[in-house]
């Protein structure tokens, strides 16, 4: 059994590793600020004996007492339209959140794992992305604070590697999806759920034709959970390959609630990289993972939940009435 750390713990990845962890024996400090994050996604852990919650913000000294095996440092706004709304924040926990993090590991003598991302890439000019992309981001552009806070975090966690020797892994997501996002998100997944659930017009960027490459959180924490046990100290892409275009994503969202909804087109968010997909050789070859659940399942899933929360939402609404 090991004494692992996660941050950003409440929030949408964050709760379905503790859940993961708690599951294989493990003891879970999941650490979050609530800023994105919910307790309620963790409402099916608190009365566990190996799993205790601390509402902190990880870009303050960090302190935890007693030994600790893994800092898994996840804590982060992920969806564009929470980090455009918070810049500063997401800076913060990019780079003293990372920091603060890496320090109680060092102190611990504890491993280290990073959630990292595709934004790395910004707007690939290579399909798809290896690795060893270097990637096209514009320091000064809309999407930097999310992009150059995990730069800088991939950074500074290979300096402590390097300076420290400390044991660290580093994924780099790819959009994930499923149960636990928030119904107010705003990335595409649960925006067209709700939508369609709502029997409102799918709000798709632009003509649609841009693509990404949609993951379903069981196949992701798999593969986080094969590279905490792995020795892979570079950044590992981890994330579906399936490719999609943006339109496509819609009629299958339409399709899977038997929706009446129609598809709008609105403007296209200033530079909205235009292609991703994860090369996964990487992955295949140290991790021994493979993600398999297939977007429609996936939607299915992630229907019930957004679902759920469409309803409670309404019954809310009918209460303050
Ligand atoms: N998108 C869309 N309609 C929406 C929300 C997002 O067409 O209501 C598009 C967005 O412009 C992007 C893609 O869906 O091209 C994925 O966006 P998301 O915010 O989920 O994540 P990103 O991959 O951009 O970080």
């Amino acid at each position: 059994m090991a004494r692992i750390v996660v941050t950003g713990g409440a929030g949408f990845l964050g709760s379905h590793l503790c859940e993961s962890l708690l599951k294989d024996g493990h003891e879970v400090i999941a650490m979050d600020n609530l800023v994105s994050g919910r307790t309620e996604n963790l409402d099916g852990f608190f009365h566990h004996d190996r799993f205790t919650f601390y509402e902190h913000d990880v870009t303050e000294f960090v302190h935890v007492t007693g030994n600790v095996d893994w800092v898994c440092h996840l804590a982060s706004l992920a969806s564009p339209v929470f980090y455009q709304d918070h810049p500063i924040k997401t800076l913060k926990v990019g780079a003293l959140g990372t920091h603060k993090t890496l320090g109680l590991a060092k102190e611990k003598d504890a491993k280290y794992l990073f959630t990292s991302t595709s934004e790395v890439y910004g707007d690939p000019e290579v399909n798809p992305q290896p690795e060893d992309y270097r990637g096209n981001v514009d320091p000064y552009g809309p999407r930097s604070c999310y992009d150059e806070s995990k730069r800088y975090a991939e950074s500074l966690i290979r300096s402590y590697r390097d300076q420290h020797d400390l044991d660290v892994r580093v994924a780099r997501v790819f959009n994930t999806y499923g149960p636990r996002m928030r119904l107010d998100d705003g990335r595409v997944v649960p925006t067209f759920l709700r939508q369609a659930l709502e029997s409102e017009p799918l709000t798709v960027h632009g003509d649609g034709s841009q693509t990404r490459s949609f993951c379903y959180v069981s196949d992701l924490i798999a593969g986080l959970r094969a590279l905490m046990d792995a020795d892979v100290q570079t950044p590992i892409n981890i994330g579906n390959p399936d490719e999609r275009t943006i339109q496509d994503l819609a009629e299958v969202v339409i399709d899977v609630t038997d929706s009446d909804s129609d598809i709008v087109y609105e403007g296209r968010p200033e530079q909205d990289p235009d292609i991703r997909k994860p090369d996964l050789s990487k992955a295949r070859e140290h991790l021994d993972w493979e993600p398999s659940i297939p977007l429609r399942e996936g939607i299915e899933r992630t229907k019930v939940d957004i679902a759920k929360k469409s309803h409670q939402r309404d019954q809310q609404d009918e209460i303050c009435k």
